[in-house]
C-alpha cells in the first residue's frame, strides 16, 4: 500500500476517532480526520494532501512536517512505530486546522496538535513515560481528561480555559513557539465547516 493510503487508513482508525474536542472554538474531531482523509490518494485526484519523503527537510529531531497541503515524512516507514504515527496526527492536526481554513494563533494550534497527539498515544496505550517525553505530563494528563469525558459522552469535549492556559505555557515554555499566527486557506482552496 502507497503510504498515501496508509495515512489515509490512519485517519479512520479507531483510534484517530476518539481525539474530538475544541480549544476555544478550535475543532479537532473525529469527522475532520475522516475528511481529511479523503484529501489523500495514490493517484491523481484534484484536490489532494501530498506526501513526500523528505528526511533533509524534516530534520534529524522529528519524523514529520506539514506545510500547504504537503505531508513531508522523515522515512518510507514512519508508521511503522507508534512515535512515528503520532507525529503523523500530530501533522495531520494542522492539516485539519487548514481544511477548516482556521487562521489560529500558533501556540494555541501547536498546543491542539500535542493535545490530539497525546490522546492518540493514549487510545493505542502506549506506555505513559513515552507519552510523557513526548507530549509533557501537563499536556498528557489534559489528554486523559478529555479522552475520559469523550468515552462517556462521545461528542466534543470544550477544554476548560485552565486547561488552554496551561496548554499554551506549555507550548512557551517547554517547546519554545513563537508568536504568531499559521495560515490556514484550506486543502487546494477546498474548506470544510462541519463538526
Ligand atoms: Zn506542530
Amino acid at each position: 500500500m502507497s503510504l498515501d493510503l496508509e495515512i489515509q487508513a490512519l485517519l479512520r482508525s479507531n483510534e484517530v476517532k476518539q481525539i474530538d474536542f475544541s480549544m476555544a472554538g478550535m475543532l479537532v474531531t473525529g469527522h475532520g480526520y475522516w475528511q481529511l482523509s479523503n484529501y489523500f490518494s495514490d493517484g491523481p485526484i484534484p484536490h489532494r494532501v501530498r506526501v513526500l519523503v523528505r528526511p533533509a527537510v524534516v530534520g534529524r529531531r522529528s519524523n514529520a512536517h506539514y506545510d500547504r497541503d504537503v505531508i513531508r515524512v522523515k522515512s518510507a516507514d514512519v508508521l511503522r512505530t507508534l512515535s512515528g504515527r503520532a507525529t503523523v496526527v500530530h501533522e495531520c492536526t494542522h492539516a485539519q486546522f487548514d481544511l477548516r481554513a482556521l487562521h489560529s494563533p500558533i501556540r494555541s494550534e501547536e498546543g491542539a496538535a500535542f493535545i490530539a497527539k497525546a490522546i492518540y498515544m493514549l487510545a493505542c496505550n502506549a506506555d505513559i513515560q513515552e507519552i510523557d517525553d513526548a507530549v509533557t505530563s501537563e499536556i498528557r494528563e489534559i489528554a486523559e481528561s478529555v479522552l475520559a469525558s469523550y468515552r462517556i459522552t462521545r461528542s466534543t469535549v470544550q477544554l476548560t480555559q485552565d486547561e488552554i492556559d496551561i496548554v499554551r505555557r506549555v507550548m512557551v515554555h517547554d517547546f519554545r513557539y513563537r508568536n504568531g499566527h499559521y495560515t490556514n486557506n484550506g486543502i487546494s482552496g477546498q474548506i470544510y465547516r462541519g463538526l
